[in-house]
């Protein structure tokens, strides 16, 4: 949905897009728009079960007391309780407490499932499906490499900056 003076259009942009660090947002029951967490929360993607994985959510989100086991597809062997929004009590995704290796990263993490929240973009003021967004993390190698190249373009600066320095000196001191 976006804002548009005095109404709500819900946008469908198609392919997925990334969710640049940086940007803000908020997320969402889809069902009664109730806030289920924020972008500072996100901890990245869990494909395979087509959810957004958080280190934490607001108040709104209800654990399920009872814990269920999966027997088959993606949650075999996986003991998980369902996470429910706290005002309108629909289904919004898992919370996995114990889990084989392939699901290690997700454990004790809240899942919410894509499909069933809706993501507020702040800087544009656009309401989205969560599934017309991605998550992804950068691998850290990647964003350690991109951080030493803004470092080295900086030392090339501040290096040209102190020649300039040097040499307004040395013609003061003459
Ligand atoms: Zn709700």
């Amino acid at each position: 949905m976006e804002f548009n003076k005095t109404i709500l259009i819900e946008r469908d942009d198609g392919d997925a897009t990334l969710l640049e660090p940086g940007r803000w947002a908020t997320f969402h029951c889809r069902q009664c728009n109730t806030v289920l967490g924020d972008s500072m929360s996100v901890c990245g993607e869990l494909k395979c079960l087509d959810s957004i994985i958080f280190c934490g959510v607001t108040d709104n989100v209800e654990v399920s007391r009872e814990m269920e086991c999966g027997n088959k597809g993606e949650l075999a062997n996986c003991i998980f309780s369902s996470l429910m929004c706290g005002e309108c009590g629909c289904t919004v995704g898992k919370v996995v407490h114990a889990a084989p290796q392939h699901l290690a990263a997700a454990r004790s993490l809240f899942l919410l499932h894509k499909m069933l929240v809706a993501c507020y973009v702040l800087d544009t003021c656009s309401m989205v499906k969560a599934s017309a967004l991605s998550f992804e993390i950068k691998p850290l190698m990647e964003s350690i490499n991109e951080v030493r190249q803004q470092f080295e373009l900086y030392f090339d600066d501040m290096k040209s900056r102190l020649a300039e320095v040097r040499k307004i000196r040395s013609k003061v001191d003459k």
